[in-house]
């Protein structure tokens, strides 16, 4: 049965971590499973599902394996195609040799069945943010580092998606929706934007207020996110400011005194804010990662004067 490879991501997000439903189903399958006797071809998806060595996955891709386009026309899955599957099931060594062969056409557009419509984002970025794939986000931040021009930078971290199914979003909307702080850090060290609004008008920033409003769930890591974002976007351009000034006894409760005074522009941020500004200005993205613990502290003392 042929499933559109697009609805491995779109439609599965509901429903938890398909890996490692996979890996539990996948346990005793035979590689005779993932012959296709149909098209007399392997199946590459149910072998990175269960995390096959990458040599034979790439047997498999380069010579046996087909997916079919929408006009009809049976098509070998491209490394960029290949990333997504690897993405999806955390297969980390498949995803590390495809970036450092294939380098910026393991991150190129993939085929049609892969994108919900012409005016899709480039998928990998949003896709490692949706499942929480720091390791290969990692990974591809290093291959966007070493080979990108600044152009393919800008558009693989800062594209919006389309208008229906991702809302216009950017990877950072996303990571800031799921509160993702460590996918957060990663894109905004790299140089995501901050600013881009989504479909409905909102930066990165009215989205993660908008999430820490609506539920006291992961209050704490919502928290990190925030003090990473306002650590990256030196003038406070967003949407929800207006609310916060309106109701100033909620989001004092919601973020604290001093982040709520500052986010709503009525103080200055705090010093050690200001000099954190300074420090991921002037110091590499690696180097931002390996931080000592009391410079990272969980909300970068958001509330500290
Ligand atoms: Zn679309």
């Amino acid at each position: 049965m042929f499933t559109h490879p697009y609805c491995l991501w779109s439609v599965r997000q509901e429903v938890g971590d398909p890996s490692t439903q996979g890996q539990a189903e996948a346990q005793d399958l035979q590689l005779s499973e993932l012959h296709d006797s149909q098209n007399n071809s392997y199946k590459l998806p149910p072998a990175v599902r269960d995390l096959l060595p990458v040599w034979l996955l790439e047997d498999i891709r380069t010579t046996e394996a087909f997916h079919w386009e929408e006009e009809g026309r049976a098509c070998a899955f491209s490394p960029s195609e290949a990333l997504l599957y690897a993405l999806v099931h955390d297969h980390q060594q498949y995803a590390r040799h495809l970036l450092q062969r294939f380098s910026m056409h393991a991150l190129a557009m993939p085929s049609a069945s892969f994108r919900c419509c012409a005016h899709s984002a480039t998928p990998h970025v949003a896709v490692a943010v949706r499942y929480n794939r720091k390791n290969i986000l990692k990974m591809m931040m290093d291959t966007l580092k070493q080979s990108a021009d600044e152009g393919e930078k800008k558009l693989l971290l800062s594209q919006r998606g389309c208008a229906h199914a991702e809302g216009g979003k950017t990877a950072l909307h996303l990571a800031c929706d799921l509160a993702r702080p460590e996918c957060v850090l990663l894109l905004l060290g790299h140089g995501a934007c901050p600013y881009v609004t989504d479909r409905a008008g909102d930066t990165p920033l009215d989205c993660l207020l908008q999430q820490i409003s609506q539920s006291d769930m992961d209050m704490r890591t919502k928290r990190v996110c925030l003090g990473y974002l306002v650590l990256f976007m030196p003038a406070l351009r967003f949407r929800m400011r207006t609310e916060l000034r309106e109701n100033p006894a909620l989001w004092s409760r919601l973020v604290g005194e001093q982040a709520f005074l500052w986010l709503s522009g009525q103080s200055p941020p705090s010093l050690f804010v200001q000099c954190m500004r300074n420090v991921t200005r002037s110091v590499s993205d690696e180097q931002l990662e390996s931080l000592p613990d009391f410079l990272r502290p969980p909300d970068f003392r958001l509330h500290q004067s």
